[in-house]
């Protein structure tokens, strides 16, 4: 059944009617199976942030799966697969003669019963057990347990079991589809899905939030809370450069805090545990025993989840160091020796839960208030540098001293009876003002990789440009915005290929929004930083089209590579919106400017 739903969805990419797919596939699946159904269309098997190991198996142990599944040997599969495209194909071919075979010196009757129904559950947890398997003999295991899943599996079935792991199962269904299936499947209609999208900002785990509602129903997941241990999907910032606009849009009064350059940190404590969460809630603990220690020592509650920026400091004068030292962490596996050189310390800026009580629903001033009285400032300890800002004036002037103190501009924040923690969520209650915006460049972007030109001259053999796109929130796709080639550094030049492996595929991938033929496709999950000189219309790119004109994108001219943010998931990147914003923003300085440029 699940095999055929996915040939089904590879087939179309209408978001509409993905989502009828996908509410039939869930309205017949067994309720006690719905977490794993909804974990093998995420192709995952758990959320990442639970830190559990990934499939990890080799593109040559799962030809040696097919092969002894088959009787065939290495060479032969792998002769299929060149034939036929990939190796999820060469195992449905592969199989299908032997099955062909078995029909033929077999009766009917015998091949029919004696073959084993191959369940979810037995696809899911053989697919487990392969996961698991570490170590020393741990390929063999691997090997053994996908040729056993193969060796039942229908050939159709085969293709998806040997995509799956390869990771390359790629149904383009993203979370936002998968949402709104829920939403129908389960929740009676569209107007459930804001209900699904709160319980998954505060579960980061739609298996469980898909197991909840179908097991026990709407109501339960409209009374779900934050829960100490499981992360909860951060609120994200628009951006603006205009302080008299930026306190119009918070409501005329909001509080302007430092915008740290450091990690986004959501810090989980109970008792004297203490569990840290990245940006992307992968649990980075490990990398910070100083903060764990600030924070056992500064945060004076039983239960508590509170978020902040953890910035390095520089020892010998205290002084902010860019965020890149500290990824240095991410590296050594001798935690304690940087613990000492680069010394880090966390700025609070928020409590989403304190002691039983969910501080998510109530209005930020609250929330600072409570913020402040449970933590008791230390060495590695404090909270966000801020004031309430009434006036344009003051907030310019704030910034100004943020800046000169190291920060990298401000956030302003809404303190109205609605500026509730908008969990997962870019919105107007945060706004990002950076120093970027107050110089002709346009500030960086993060964009995603979604296909890759080969290069000439002394790039030749190599790629030698990446395509980029933004995020269209609305849509859940990626709309193209600029084709990338300088920047690099050779050493960049030298990884793209290994970099780029594991995500290329053969034809345009389902969210991508392109014109642009490249010479591959990349499924979208890099990001990158790149900056430009100014942002242009353009007819080939799709960013934002029908915006300012029906025929043309937004573009970003001269556009350079900086750095890889993988800090940031393909969703966090700017969005199509935001380069529609600066764009607009641009015409407008250049208006007040005559002389300088041409508006359009
Ligand atoms: P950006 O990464 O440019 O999208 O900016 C948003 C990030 O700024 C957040 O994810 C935080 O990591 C960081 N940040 C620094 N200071 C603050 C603050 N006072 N409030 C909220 N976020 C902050």
């Amino acid at each position: 059944m699940l095999a055929d739903t996915f040939e089904s969805l590879e087939s179309i990419t209408a978001r509409t009617q993905m989502v009828n797919i996908l509410v039939a596939l869930l309205k017949k699946t067994p309720a006690e199976i719905i977490d794993r159904v909804v974990y093998i269309i995420e192709e995952r098997l758990w959320p990442d942030w639970k830190g559990l190991p990934e499939l990890g198996v080799a593109e040559k142990s799962i030809i040696r799966a097919i092969a002894v599944a088959t009787g065939q040997s290495d060479d032969v599969v792998e002769r299929t697969a060149k034939t036929l495209g990939d190796l999820g194909k060469a195992a449905e071919s592969l199989i299908s003669t032997v099955r062909e075979k078995q029909k033929r010196t077999t009766s009917l009757l015998s091949f029919v019963t004696s073959r084993r129904e191959l369940t979810v559950s037995r696809v899911y947890d053989t697919f487990v057990r392969i996961a698991m398997a570490q170590g020393e003999g741990s390929k063999d295991i691997k090997i053994r347990l996908l040729s056993g899943l193969l060796a039942e599996a229908s050939p159709k079935e085969a293709r998806y079991i040997v995509r799956f792991a390869e990771g390359k199962l790629r149904l383009g269904v993203g979370e936002a589809t998968l949402m709104d299936a829920l939403a129908v499947a389960f929740g009676g209609g569209s107007f459930a899905r804001p209900i699904i999208e709160r319980a998954y900002n505060l579960r980061a785990d739609l298996g469980e939030v898909a197991r909840v509602v179908a097991t026990k129903g709407i109501e339960e997941l409209k009374a779900l809370k934050p829960v100490v241990g499981i992360p909860i999907r951060p609120m994200l910032a628009e951006r603006h450069n205009n302080p008299k606009e930026i306190l119009e849009k918070v409501g005329g009064v909001g509080f302007v805090e430092y915008k740290y350059d450091g990690e986004r940190a959501q810090i989980h404590k109970k008792g004297d545990e203490v569990v840290i969460f990245s940006r992307r809630l992968e649990n980075i603990t490990h990398q910070y025993p100083d903060v764990v220690d600030y924070v056992k020592r500064g945060v004076k509650a039983e239960e508590a989840i509170v978020e902040g920026e953890i910035v390095a400091i520089d020892p010998d004068t205290g002084e902010f160091k860019p965020f890149q030292e500290l990824m240095h962490r991410k590296r050594k596996h001798d935690v304690m020796s940087v613990v000492k050189e680069i010394p880090v310390r966390v700025y609070l800026f928020d409590l989403l839960y304190l002691n039983g009580v969910d501080y998510t629903v109530k209005p930020l001033p609250e929330r600072r208030k409570a913020l402040e009285e449970v933590i008791e400032k230390n060495e590695g300890l404090d909270i966000a540098e801020y004031i309430t800002a009434k006036n344009p004036v003051e907030l310019e002037k704030f910034f100004m001293g943020a800046i000169s103190d190291g920060a990298e501009g401000v956030m302003v924040k809404a303190i109205h009876k609605d500026s509730i923690y908008q969990a997962g969520t870019r919105g107007w209650l945060w706004i990002k003002f950076k120093r970027d915006y107050r110089s002709e460049m346009i500030d960086t972007v993060d964009l995603v990789v979604v296909g890759a030109f080969y290069g000439r001259g002394r790039r030749g053999g190599k790629f030698g440009a990446l395509l980029m796109a933004a995020y269209n929130e609305e849509k859940d796709v990626f709309e193209t915005v600029c084709k990338v080639g300088s920047g690099f550094t050779d050493e960049d030049l030298n990884q793209l290929p290994d970099l780029l492996k594991p995500y290329i595929v053969d034809k345009k991938p389902a969210r991508v929004v392109s014109n642009i033929q490249p010479d591959v496709w990349v499924v979208p999950k890099l990001v990158a930083e790149i900056i430009g000189a100014e942002l242009t219309l353009s007819p080939l790119h799709t960013c934002a089209v029908g915006k300012v004109r029906g025929d043309a994108g937004i573009s970003i001219r001269f556009p350079r590579f900086i750095r890889w943010r993988d800090d940031k998931s393909p969703e966090d990147a700017t969005t199509s919106n935001e380069l529609f914003e600066m764009y607009k923003n641009q015409l407008k300085k250049i208006a007040e400017k005559p002389g300088e440029g041409e508006a359009t």
